[in-house]
Parts: C-alpha cells; sequence; structure tokens
C-alpha cells in the first residue's frame, strides 16, 4: 500500500508516515488529516513512497485528503526544504506555518467569492469563432452576445439570463474567452508613465535583455531616482507575457502610496496585497488568486516569499537592506536571501532596490556576484538632493538638547509656512567607553567588537565572544582620564519643541501612532494638507513618501550609535540618515538636512553631507574585512532563553562541549548574555559561531544541531539563527 509522508505542524525535525490506499504522486502537496497521538491533524503530503522504514504494523492510516484547492507546487515544496536545511528549523513547521490558517484547520475549504468582481471578455472571446457553439445552445449565444456588446458582465447579471449562467461563464473562463477582474479596477483609468531618462533606460534594458534567466540585480539608486518606475516597466513587460511578479517591501501599511501607485498603473491587472494585517479571509483569499496564477502582481511582506506562484516571472525586494525582512522568531529566515534561492530555483531575475543597500548585498555587486544597476540623480528635473550640515554641539549652545542653528532653522521653516520634520534615534544602545578628546572606545582585542560597559562591576564585557576586563583608568591612546561611558541618555526633545513653538501644530509618529488602523493613512493626510508644521518621528519613519512641503530635516542624538556594539549600527544608521535627510526637497523647495553631532568629523557624517554611500560602504568594508566580519565570514547564534540566567548559559556551555573536536573551519566563541539580557521575564543569552566558508558552517550547523537536540534540557527554550541581524 502507498505510503505518505507528511509535514506536520509539530517542533521535530522529520516528516510523519501514513498509509493511504489510493494515494499517488499526483497527491504531493495536497492537505490532509492525520492522526497524531490522540489528536488528528492537518498537514501536506511531502513525498509518496513504496515503503517506510516504519513497521507497516505500526502505521497509522490517514484520514482524509483534501481536494478543495490545488495541492501546492513541486516548486514550493523544494522552498520549504530549502528553508528547513539552511535555517535548520523543523521542515513540518516550515510547510505549516506559511499557509493562511484557514488552510491550516481541520475542514476543508469552501470557496466563495467575497468580493465584487465582473467577467470582461478577453480578446479571444472577442474572435473566437461562434460558430463553434451548438446552435441549441440559447444561453451560451445569449451571454457571449451580451459580453460582445458590453465587454463585461456581472455573476448577478448573468444569472437573470440563466440560472445555468454561472456553468456557462465557467466554460468561457476555462476556454479563456472571459476573465475575472475586480469591479473597482475596471473603472479606473491607467496613468500614463513618464520617459525613461538615460540611466533608468540602461538599467531597465540590462534587466529586460535577461528577463527570462536567474540573475541577482542590484538597483542601487538615491532617494528619488526613480526606481520604482523601472519596476513598473519591468513588470509591464511580464504581464505581456502573462507572468505573476513577486514585490516584497518592508512594511505594507507605511507604504500605501506604493499600492496606490501600482494599481492606478495597471487599473485592469488583478493585484493581490500579502501581509500580517490582513484578515485571515482576505489573506486566504489572496494567497488563492496567486496560487492559480490570477493574481499577477503580488505585493507583500516577508511572508509573502512563500506564496505559491505557478507563473512567477520575476521577484522584486524594494528597500533591501532593511531589517524587517529578517523574522526573529521562529523560522527566523531573511526574505531576501530565501528570495534569492526562489528566483535561482524558478530561474527569474531577482532586483533588489536601494539608495544604501545592506554591505553584503553591495559587496557582493562589486565583486560581480550580482549585476549593479545605478541612478546617481534624482528623476524629476528641479529636485535636488537637500544640503546636510553638521552642527558641532561641542560649541554650539544647546537647551535640553536642541541647538540654538537648528531653533532658528525651525523658526525660519515656520515663518515661511514649510514643514520640518525632527529625527529622533531612540534605539537603545549599550553603552560603551569613550576617550571624548581623540575618539578611542574599548574594544575586545579577541574579536574586535566595541566591549560593553558593565558599571556596577566596574567591568567591560564582550557580547560577542565573552571576553571580560577591567576599566582603564585613562586613554590608552592619549593618556586622558575623562573617559565616560557613552551612549546612554534619554531627551525631552518633544516636550521641549512643544514649549518652544507654542504655535506650531507638532505631530509626532511613531510605531504606536502608526499600528492604528488608519492612522497612519490619516498622519499623511494632515501632512499633505498641510495641517501640520513639525513632524517628530523615530525610526519608523517615513519610507518611500514624497512630502512636497518639506524643506528641513533636524537629526538627534544619532551618535550612540556610531560607537555602538552593533557591528551593522553604522550602516543602518547611514541608511536610515540617507533615507530620513532624502525626505526634504523633493519637488521644488531646496531642502536642508541639519545633524547635531559631538563628532561632525566622523567619516560616516562625512560621507552623509556628501551624499556618498560608495565612500562609506568601502570604509565600512575594510573594517569588516580587518575585523572578521560579514559579509567577511558567515555567522550563526545558537539562542538560549531561561528563567535563569545561568540555566540558559549552562546550556550553551554543554551545547559548546558538544562541539568540541568537530570545527574545521568553524570558530566557536564562549556563551555571553544578550545585548537585551531579559525579556519578557526571560533571561537571554547566545553563543557565536563563525567561519569563512558557508558551506562549512553549514555542514557544521547540521551535525551540531543533531547533537543539540540530545542534550537533556530542562527549563531552556533554544533556537538557532543563521545569518543573525540582531545580536
Ligand atoms: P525612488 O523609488 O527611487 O525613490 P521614485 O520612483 O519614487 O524614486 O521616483 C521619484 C519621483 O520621480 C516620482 O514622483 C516619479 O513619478 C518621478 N519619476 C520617475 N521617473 C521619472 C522620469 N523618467 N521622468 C520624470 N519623472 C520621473
Ligand atoms: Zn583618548
Ligand atoms: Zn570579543
Amino acid at each position: 500500500m502507498p505510503i505518505i509522508r507528511v509535514a506536520l505542524d509539530v517542533p521535530v525535525a522529520t516528516l510523519f508516515d501514513y498509509l493511504a490506499s489510493d494515494a499517488t504522486t499526483h497527491d504531493i502537496g495536497v492537505r490532509v488529516q492525520v492522526p497524531f497521538g490522540r489528536k488528528i491533524m492537518t498537514g501536506v503530503i511531502m513525498e509518496v513512497l513504496d515503503s517506510s522504514p516504519v513497521t507497516p504494523s505500526k502505521l497509522k492510516s490517514v484520514a482524509s485528503l483534501f481536494h478543495d484547492i490545488p495541492p501546492l507546487p513541486l516548486t514550493l515544496l523544494d522552498l520549504f526544504r530549502f528553508c528547513s536545511d539552511y535555517y535548520h528549523h523543523p521542515l513540518g513547521e516550515v510547510v505549516m506555518n506559511s499557509l493562511p490558517s484557514r488552510l491550516r484547520s481541520s475542514k476543508p475549504f469552501i470557496q466563495k467569492p467575497t468580493t465584487p468582481f465582473q467577467f470582461r471578455l478577453t480578446d479571444a472571446g472577442r474572435h473566437a469563432d461562434t460558430t463553434s457553439i451548438p446552435v441549441r445552445s440559447i444561453i451560451q449565444h445569449r451571454l457571449l452576445t451580451r459580453l460582445r456588446e458590453t465587454g463585461v458582465i456581472k455573476p448577478e447579471e448573468a444569472r437573470q439570463i440563466s440560472p445555468s449562467a454561472p456553468k456557462v461563464l465557467q466554460k468561457f473562463r476555462e476556454m479563456g474567452w472571459i476573465e475575472e477582474v475586480s469591479i473597482h479596477s475596471s473603472i479606473a483609468k491607467s496613468i500614463s508613465s513618464p520617459v525613461l531618462n538615460t540611466e533608468q533606460q540602461t538599467a531597465f534594458d540590462a534587466v529586460a535583455n535577461d528577463i527570462r534567466k536567474f540573475n541577482v540585480w542590484l538597483l542601487h539608486g538615491i532617494t528619488g531616482s526613480g526606481k520604482t518606475e523601472i519596476y513598473l516597466r519591468l513588470i509591464t513587460l511580464l504581464l505581456l507575457q502573462g507572468r505573476q511578479t513577486l514585490v516584497l517591501v518592508p512594511e505594507i501599511s507605511l507604504t500605501p502610496q506604493l499600492e496606490h501607485i501600482f494599481r492606478s498603473r495597471f487599473p485592469t491587472t488583478l493585484l493581490v496585497c500579502l501581509h500580517s494585517r490582513l484578515s485571515d479571509s482576505e489573506r486566504l483569499k489572496g494567497w488563492l488568486q496567486a496560487q492559480k496564477g490570477e493574481a499577477k502582481i503580488v505585493l507583500g511582506t516577508r511572508l509573502a516569499v512563500f506564496a505559491p506562484l505557478p507563473k512567477l516571472g520575476m521577484i522584486i525586494v524594494d528597500e533591501e537592506q532593511d531589517g524587517s525582512f529578517k523574522q526573529q522568531d521562529g523560522l527566523r529566515y531573511s526574505a531576501r536571501d530565501v528570495s534569492i534561492f526562489r528566483a535561482k530555483q524558478e530561474n527569474v531575475p531577482v532586483i533588489l532596490g536601494s539608495a544604501t543597500p545592506s554591505l553584503e548585498s553591495y559587496y557582493h555587486a562589486t565583486n560581480g556576484r550580482y549585476r549593479m544597476l545605478r541612478l546617481s540623480s534624482r528623476a524629476v528635473k528641479k529636485a535636488v538632493l537637500p544640503a546636510v550640515h553638521c552642527i558641532d554641539i561641542r560649541s554650539a549652545k544647546c537647551m535640553d538638547g536642541l541647538s540654538k542653528p537648528l531653533v532658528t532653522a525651525l523658526e525660519k521653516v515656520l515663518a515661511q509656512d514649510q514643514q520640518s520634520l525632527v529625527f529622533l534615534n531612540r534605539r537603545g544602545y549599550a553603552p560603551v567607553l569613550l576617550c571624548k578628546s581623540c575618539s578611542w572606545t574599548a574594544k575586545c582585542h579577541r574579536c574586535t567588537s566595541r566591549l560593553v560597559v558593565h558599571l556596577r562591576e566596574k567591568q567591560l564585557r564582550c557580547h560577542h565572544c565573552g571576553h571580560q576586563e577591567r576599566f582603564p583608568s585613562s586613554c590608552p591612546d592619549c593618556g586622558d582620564q575623562d573617559i565616560v561611558p557613552f551612549g546612554q541618555g534619554t531627551q525631552r526633545v518633544e516636550a521641549l519643541l512643544a514649549e518652544r513653538f507654542p504655535n506650531a501644530r507638532i505631530l509626532r509618529i511613531d510605531r504606536d501612532s502608526t499600528r492604528l488602523k488608519n492612522g497612519w493613512e490619516k498622519m499623511l493626510k494632515d501632512i499633505y494638507e498641510r495641517r501640520v508644521d513639525i513632524l517628530v518621528g523615530t525610526q519608523i519613519l517615513a519610507k518611500g513618501h514624497d512630502f512636497p512641503n518639506l524643506s528641513l530635516v533636524g537629526i538627534l542624538n544619532s551618535d550612540a550609535a556610531l560607537f555602538s556594539t552593533d557591528f551593522r549600527a553604522a550602516e543602518r544608521l547611514f541608511a536610515q540618515l540617507m533615507q530620513v535627510a532624502g525626505r526634504a526637497g523633493r519637488a521644488d523647495i531646496p531642502g536642508e538636512v541639519l545633524v547635531q553631532t559631538e563628532f561632525p568629523d566622523h567619516p560616516l557624517y562625512y560621507a552623509l553631507r556628501r551624499h556618498d554611500y560608495a565612500a562609506l560602504a568601502q570604509t565600512l568594508l575594510s573594517e569588516r574585512k580587518m575585523a572578521g566580519f560579514p559579509p567577511f565570514v558567515y555567522q550563526a547564534l545558537l539562542r538560549a532563553e531561561a528563567p535563569q540566567i545561568s540555566t540558559a548559559m549552562n546550556f550553551l556551555t554543554s551545547a559548546a562541549e558538544l562541539a568540541g573536536s568537530t570545527t574545521g573551519g568553524v570558530e566557536i566563541f564562549d556563551p555571553v548574555p544578550a545585548q537585551m539580557a531579559r525579556l519578557k521575564g526571560l533571561e537571554r543569552a547566545h553563543l557565536l559561531v563563525q567561519s569563512g566558508s558557508r558551506k562549512k558552517l553549514q555542514e557544521f550547523l547540521t551535525s551540531w544541531y543533531t547533537r543539540i537536540t540530545t542534550l537533556p534540557i530542562r527549563k531552556v527554550r533554544w533556537s538557532l539563527d543563521v545569518d543573525p541581524q540582531e545580536f
């Protein structure tokens, strides 16, 4: 009897075999119900076999197979296998968590259309030979005539013609004579597209010429250079070929403009959005339209990378450097990296777009693994990049964090009835030891990470490798005794702004205020309609938005990131500041950016003043090379959480011992408490492993993972994080 091997949502790295009397290989990818312990669980058939290593008498029989939707495509199952192998996460969980919740449930799913749609005559239908329809089939003739007159028909109108009309329409659809379109979209008018400038044209041509093969393209274009326009042109090309495009964006609710741009450019194309804020039924509907190949454009956040796309022709990852592409729990995948694997597997191009690419991607584009496309000027003729200036707050007078020159600039902008934005960097950085006269910072001699100050114990600790040492009494470089922990300090800037500018309309934008349903849309409207004078915002601020009336950006307390213990902090800060700076001066108002800093000569601010990403990238890359950080090494973290820190540390120590002698080409560090050592009542610690070879690291992780699972685990939750982004 055939045996099916099923993926189930259970935290063990194995699939489960069941007897299934009439299963064939066509059932691979089908959902099933199987007995598991005392429960019945829903799973997905991954393989169909003739025999199982399990004793036949011990095998249970499958309860039922669901044929409510087509099976998951084989390529998608391969993608799940890749993720499970690469991220060392149970395959069953990978598969089941990718599905909309309705498909994970125990009931078969009954499809019914939920939003208004209508049928539209296709070119094939318009020119179809009516003599092929038997004369007796009056309903067919009537429906076709009606469609040829009006072009479209709604299901309820069809039903008025005859109760059997839905069946006929279904048949027309199968023949390709009609297609389903949303009612809203078919009314909209298509917006015409601008003529591409030379750089855009070159970039477009390069991708278009190789549109049917795998390549990773890095589209490196400054803010406002017209990257979106290139996406739109390439999508047009794919639509003509009847193929689907997957567009991944960091946070969809923050980019309603992008959805709007896509919808107005392709008014008659079915576009679906897939993100975590949809209701279950909305998500399921979009997912099914993608799976049937009807949705030609799928716009989504990281989870959309697992959408079934039978006619996938291209993947776009916009703002590819954004941290939100990496999932921080469960399957800790990077949607950008998974996209690249998926594109390779399906032999289609993937485009990574950014004004400030991640150093990993940039490095690959400069060494030829990826192909670089550059857009170096703003697409709108009059728009120029804003002038960036540093205010040296060691000499400028400051009041609770606001310097005199910034206050003056804000006053001026207010008087001219334009808008300004005050950007606060509020990420909590661990304190480091800094010499303010020569900028020396305490570094770990073992791994060149910055050491973290632990004031109570008067100790410096490396959160990467575990090394510890005592406070020095003076600066080892210049001898100055005034060395202080740096990187803490909260400011009450928002309140101060309100005091200082009592007549200004101030709007605060942060994660909480944008999370409210429609909160962000309302804020945008207020900004556009000039009901706001000063915007105060944190990291969350406005990605990819045009604020036409914004002429001043003030940047406060970003210095802490310059001396962070996180080796990616400088890269992230630069990306963020470029993005924020890019908000100013989009239309015909020239913009100005003022950065308050104690370190105006720092290479990061120097690059920012000159809008010179490449220069900074070179500096950071050579630092990373010297220090042996990514992209020159590949890393993985073994993470552990427990009510007591000692429990987590002991677990990691045992895991490190298991790694023992088998570490060819892989470096294993000591366990350390995590940067954020306590989270939700649990103590967190981790252990870093790294290697110059991705393959060696993977081989090591595979065998190590299996051995870790044999450890006696009490009260510890652990996971492997491959290519970690947060420490
Ligand atoms: P990016 O995504 O690179 O930040 P956008 O694609 O948003 O830039 O383009 C910025 C602005 O320039 C938009 O208003 C867009 O309509 C406009 N634009 C893009 N390409 C052109 C072009 N070739 N000619 C004129 N305007 C353009
Ligand atoms: Zn010094
Ligand atoms: Zn170290």
